[in-house]
């Protein structure tokens, strides 16, 4: 087995969560796994070592975790991207579209400069919905947006071709069908 498909296999898959007929990818085995946590974070800011990342927006609420590690690692700062109504300070806001109708996000408008290179984290992607409203939150305030990653990619959903196709390259670690 090699050590990728060792992480792989620290994602626990619970059925019918959270409701019937959904397949819910539990990362929290993954980071309570010492080894798969840091070795996750290392692949997923591997393509970056070296360069300069001037922020990391993490997406509430896992995000946040991993946003905070990897935002370490690259000497960056952290920016968190929330629900309406938990930022206190001036906001941008911007609506997103869920499996089932739609919801809304926020960051504080100074979070990022114009002109700031920052990294998307959050744990996985499905249809696109989420990381689309923050890379658009993301660039409305001016960032550059570098980069997208997810530990988990669901192909058959597309989010990863939707973040793309807006020209944001995008680096997952693993993919479950
Ligand atoms: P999307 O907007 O791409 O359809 O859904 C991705 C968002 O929903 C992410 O913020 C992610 O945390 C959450 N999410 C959706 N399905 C799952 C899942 O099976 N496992 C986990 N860990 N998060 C999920």
């Amino acid at each position: 087995m090699t050590f990728d498909q060792d992480i792989k296999s620290t994602v626990r898959h619970i059925p019918d969560y959270p409701k019937p007929g959904i397949l819910f990818h539990d990362i929290t085995t993954l980071l309570a796994d010492a080894r798969a946590f840091r070795r996750a974070v290392d692949e997923l800011v591997h393509p970056w070592a070296g360069s300069k990342v001037d922020k990391v927006a993490g997406i509430e609420a896992r995000g946040f975790i991993l946003g905070g590690a990897v935002a370490h690692q690259l000497s960056a700062g952290f920016v968190p991207i929330r629900k309406k109504g938990k930022l206190p300070h001036t906001t941008v806001r911007i609506a997103y579209s869920l499996e089932y109708g739609i919801d809304e996000m926020e960051m504080h408008a100074d979070a990022v400069q114009p002109g700031e290179r920052v990294i998307l984290v959050d744990d996985l992607i499905a249809t696109g919905g989420t990381a689309e409203g923050a890379v658009k939150l993301l660039r409305q305030i001016g960032a550059d947006v570098v980069a997208a990653c997810f530990i988990v990619d669901l192909p058959d959903l597309g989010g990863a071709a939707k973040l793309r196709a807006m020209d944001v390259p995008v680096r997952t670690l693993m993919a479950f069908e």
